[in-house]
């Protein structure tokens, strides 16, 4: 009987060293989650500043693209200004027949029906005079 009594006891100790361990490992894997959830937490935390920033940075974009747009448009404008100074300096701006200034874009003077040639064209017919 008391053999009997002490098998039991031990087996109850047994059972209970068992589940104590058992308890631990549990404990051990909620730390482990509980650590997971408060780096997750802390990794969330980061991404939310992430993408504050991101956006704090497109705000202050914006207008700098519109400032970007803004001066494309002007170099267009410059561009045009440009290729019209061009085409100017290819036409003379005073008819070599009778000296009255005329358009660039004219091909005959108005005033004395001379036809207006390009410069280049100008100068190699000075050329042949000499
Ligand atoms: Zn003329």
């Amino acid at each position: 009987m008391e053999t009997f009594l002490n098998r039991i006891l031990s087996d109850a100790k047994q059972q209970s060293a068992v589940e104590a361990q058992l308890l631990e490992q549990k404990s051990e894997l909620l730390d482990a989650m509980n650590e997971t959830v408060e780096m997750n937490s802390a990794i969330l935390a980061q991404v939310k500043d992430i993408v504050y920033n991101i956006r704090t940075e497109v705000k202050e974009i914006q207008p700098l693209k519109e400032a970007v747009e803004k001066i494309r448009g002007e170099i267009g404008c410059l561009k045009r200004e440009v290729k019209s100074f061009e085409e100017k300096l290819k036409y003379p701006s005073l008819c070599l027949a009778c000296g009255k200034p005329v358009m660039p874009e004219f091909k005959i003077c108005p005033y004395c029906g001379e036809t207006l040639k390009p410069i280049q064209e100008q100068i190699v017919t000075l050329e042949k005079y000499k």
